[in-house]
C-alpha cells in the first residue's frame, strides 16, 4: 500500500477500507508516514468527510495504538461521562458525587484539558493537599469506600490521538466530525468504562459551534460506542455562555460546592451581588426555564440530566423519576456533599473545605469587569471569555505552563440579563497585573450588549 494512493482516494471522496484505515493510523503512529503525509490525509478527510464505518475502524485503530486500562477490580457496572469540553463546565465534580451518593459508582480517569481554562484535574488539584495520582489499588478502594474517584490517567492511552491533535491543531482539521468522535471516543474506549454518557457542546465555545454539526457529532459517537459494545448516550447542550458562572479552578470548585450544599441556583439574579433585579421586564432572551425556578441553573440543570442518564444506565435506578428523586435526596440529605468530601480526604486533600470554601486558594484582588453600556447582554463569545481567563492564569497555552489555581471571574449577568452601565459584569479575581488589562479588555469584548434581549437559547437540545 502507498500513502499517497490513500490520500488520492479520499481527495477524490473515495471511502476506505479498514486495512487502508489501519495503514495511515499505524504508519503515522510509527513514523513510517510523515507528517506532511498525514497532513494533506487529514485535510482530505476534513474536505471529504468519514462515513459511519470509516469512522468506527477509525475509531477502534486509534485504540490499538497504545494501552487500555482494565476497569474490573472496581465495583459495579462503570459508567463514564464526558464533556467535549466548555468554560464553566464543572459537571464532573458535580455529578461524581451526586451519583455515588445515588448509589452508583463513578470512577473517571481524566486526561489534562487541551482548552482555555484547566480541566477537571487542575480544578481538584486547587483543593490543598489533593492528589490525583492514584494506584489502580487506591484508585478501587477510593471508588470502594466514597462511591466516587477522579484521577489522572495511568499507562500511555491513545497516543495515535496525541500525535494527531497535535498536528490537527497546527492544520486547522479540529473540527471535523469524524476526527473529533473518533479523537474522543477511542479515549472512552481504551479507558474502560462499560458504558457512556456524552456532553456534546453547541454555540459559540464549543469545537462544533452550529448546532447541526454538534447533532451529527453526537449521533456518530454514540453510534461508535455502541458498535464497539459500549452502550453510549449523548446530550447537546449549550455553550453560548459559560455554563456555571465561576469560570477559573478554585472558583469552579466553589461553584460546585455551593450547587452540592443545595445552595447557588446558579442564575445570577439569585446571587447577583451588584444590584437588585438583574433581569427586567420579561425578557425574551436569556435561557429557557433558568429564572431562578426549583429545577436551578444551567450547570445544575446539565448536571442533574447527565446524573439521571448515568443511575439509569448504571441500573441504580430503574427510571429517571426514580433518579431525579434519589438525586435531590442526595443534596437535601447532604449525602452527595459527604461524598464529595470523602472523596477529598481519601485523595489526600483537605475535607473541609466543603464546609469553607475560603481554604481554597484566593487571589489578591478582586476587580469589577464594569458594563460599559446599559443594555441587555444579547450575546457571549465563550471562546474569547475562556481565552480571557487563560490570560489571567486559569488555563494553559502551552503544554507546560503552570496554573494559577485562584485566579478567574464570576459572572455577574447572563443571557438575557439587563445591566446598567456601571454594573458589574463579572468579578474578576486577579493574582497578577500582568495580563489583567488584556484579560478585561477580551472580557469586555466577548459580551454583547444591546438594546434588545437577543434571541433565547436553550440550555439542552437534544437527548441521543
Ligand atoms: N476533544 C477531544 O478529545 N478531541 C477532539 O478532537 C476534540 C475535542
Ligand atoms: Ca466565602
Amino acid at each position: 500500500m502507498r500513502m499517497v494512493d490513500l490520500i488520492e482516494k479520499k481527495r477524490n471522496g473515495g471511502r476506505l477500507s479498514a486495512e487502508e484505515i489501519q495503514f495511515f493510523v499505524d504508519g503515522y503512529v510509527d513514523s513510517s508516514v510523515p507528517d506532511y503525509q498525514a497532513a494533506a490525509m487529514l485535510m482530505a478527510i476534513w474536505f471529504r468527510g468519514m462515513d459511519k464505518q470509516e469512522t468506527t475502524d477509525l475509531t477502534l485503530r486509534m485504540v490499538e495504538s497504545g494501552d487500555k486500562i482494565d476497569l474490573s477490580s472496581i465495583p459495579g457496572v462503570k459508567v463514564d461521562k464526558h464533556s467535549t469540553g466548555g468554560v464553566a463546565d464543572t459537571t464532573t465534580l458535580i455529578v461524581g458525587p451526586l451519583v455515588a451518593a445515588a448509589g452508583g459508582h463513578v470512577a473517571k480517569m481524566s486526561g489534562r484539558g487541551l482548552g482555555h481554562t484547566g480541566g477537571t484535574l487542575d480544578k481538584l488539584e486547587s483543593i490543598p493537599g489533593l492528589s490525583i495520582d492514584h494506584s489502580m489499588e487506591r484508585f478501587a478502594e477510593i471508588v470502594g469506600s466514597c462511591g466516587v474517584s477522579v484521577i489522572g490517567q495511568t499507562g500511555n492511552l491513545v497516543p495515535a490521538d496525541k500525535k494527531f491533535y497535535s498536528l490537527r491543531d497546527v492544520t486547522g482539521t479540529i473540527d471535523n466530525v469524524s476526527l473529533i468522535a473518533g479523537s474522543i471516543m477511542s479515549k472512552k474506549i481504551a479507558a474502560g468504562a462499560d458504558k457512556i454518557v456524552l456532553d456534546v457542546k453547541t454555540g459559540s465555545g464549543a469545537f462544533m459551534q452550529d448546532l447541526a454539526g454538534a447533532e451529527e457529532l453526537a449521533r456518530m459517537m454514540v453510534e461508535i460506542g455502541n458498535l464497539a459494545g459500549r452502550e453510549t448516550h449523548a446530550l447537546v447542550t449549550d455553550m453560548n455562555q459559560p455554563l456555571g458562572n465561576a469560570v477559573g479552578n478554585a472558583l469552579e470548585v466553589e461553584e460546585a460546592i455551593q450547587i452540592l450544599r443545595g445552595e447557588a441556583d446558579g442564575s445570577s439574579a439569585a446571587r447577583s451581588t451588584a444590584g437588585a433585579g438583574a433581569s427586567r421586564g420579561g425578557a425574551a432572551g436569556g435561557t429557557e426555564g433558568a429564572a431562578g425556578g426549583v429545577e436551578g441553573g444551567d450547570l445544575k440543570r446539565v448536571s442533574f440530566e447527565l446524573a439521571k442518564m448515568m443511575l439509569v444506565l448504571g441500573g441504580v435506578c430503574k427510571d429517571e423519576d426514580e433518579a431525579k428523586r434519589k438525586l435531590d435526596e442526595a443534596i437535601s440529605s447532604g449525602e452527595a456533599l459527604e461524598r464529595f468530601g470523602c472523596m477529598i480526604e481519601m485523595q489526600g486533600g483537605d475535607r473541609r473545605v466543603i464546609e469553607n470554601t475560603d481554604l481554597l486558594p484566593r487571589a489578591g484582588e478582586i476587580v469589577v469587569a464594569e458594563a460599559q453600556a446599559s443594555g441587555y447582554v444579547s450575546a457571549m463569545d465563550t471562546a474569547q471569555l475562556g481565552i480571557s481567563a487563560l490570560l489571567l492564569g486559569a488555563g494553559r497555552s502551552k503544554k507546560d505552563d503552570v496554573i494559577d489555581p485562584a485566579v478567574g471571574y464570576w459572572m455577574k449577568r447572563r443571557l438575557g440579563e439587563w445591566v446598567e452601565k456601571g454594573e458589574a459584569l463579572a468579578e474578576f479575581h486577579v493574582n497578577s497585573r500582568g495580563n489583567f488589562e488584556e484579560a478585561l479588555k477580551r472580557f469586555q469584548n466577548a459580551i454583547r450588549i444591546s438594546r434588545e434581549p437577543g434571541e433565547a437559547v436553550k440550555v439542552i437540545y437534544k437527548r441521543y
